[in-house]
């Protein structure tokens, strides 16, 4: 029987990244980032993941990789109710276990302008991890302010404004299965 489709969040202009193509995205990242490992004989990887946003796309992505890993996560400040970022990041929560000498994955839903991602990777690299790298969902590169290395990355996408699949606005619509653009009246 054909599963139903859920119907489009009416706070949305239009979905640009379908569940499915999410779910295919993932399986391809996860198996890139489990050849890597493997490859480099890197073992006991430590999986980050940034709060809140992360949250969706890393319990999809880590089922998908065929390592033995561990996870943790980190809270840092980030938008809020409004759409801009100030680029400063305050550690909310931090990671609950030492991260010296093991090999740390990153966990971002976006990158933006770069600004948090580049501070986070500074207060991290000072833990002195064996290696570290990034793997975010989506990357905005017409925002970058700051050159970063996202070395697993889901899709590119232009500069809008995205929720669902566990970004928000404002808290809401984390919830969704896929992403999309939200109607520009429900923040202005
Ligand atoms: P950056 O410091 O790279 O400018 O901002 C990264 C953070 O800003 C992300 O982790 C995310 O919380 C938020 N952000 C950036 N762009 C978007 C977007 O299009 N939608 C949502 N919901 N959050 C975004």
């Amino acid at each position: 029987m054909e599963k139903e489709q859920p119907s489009q969040c009416e706070h949305l202009a239009r979905i640009i990244l379908s569940a499915e193509e999410i779910k295919n995205r993932v399986e391809v990242i996860a198996k890139n980032i489990s050849d890597h490992y493997r490859a480099q004989e890197k073992t006991g990887l430590v999986v980050v993941g940034i709060l809140r946003g992360a949250v969706i796309f890393m319990s999809d992505l880590i089922r998908q990789i065929s390592l033995p890993l561990t996870i943790d996560f980190m809270a840092i400040s980030s938008y809020g109710g409004s759409t801009t970022t100030s680029g400063a990041v305050r550690i909310l929560k931090d990671i609950s276990e030492s991260i010296e000498g093991q090999h740390v994955l990153v966990v971002e839903d976006i990158v933006d302008t770069g600004l948090t991602l580049n501070n986070l990777l500074d207060v991290l690299h000072a833990r002195k991890p064996q290696s570290l790298a990034v793997c975010a969902l989506l990357n905005k590169p017409s925002r970058r302010k700051v050159e970063i290395q996202v070395d697993y990355c889901g899709f590119e996408i232009p500069d809008e404004f995205v929720v669902g699949y566990g970004l928000d606005y404002a808290g809401h619509y984390r919830h969704l299965p896929y992403i999309g653009v939200l109607k520009p009246e429900i923040y202005r």
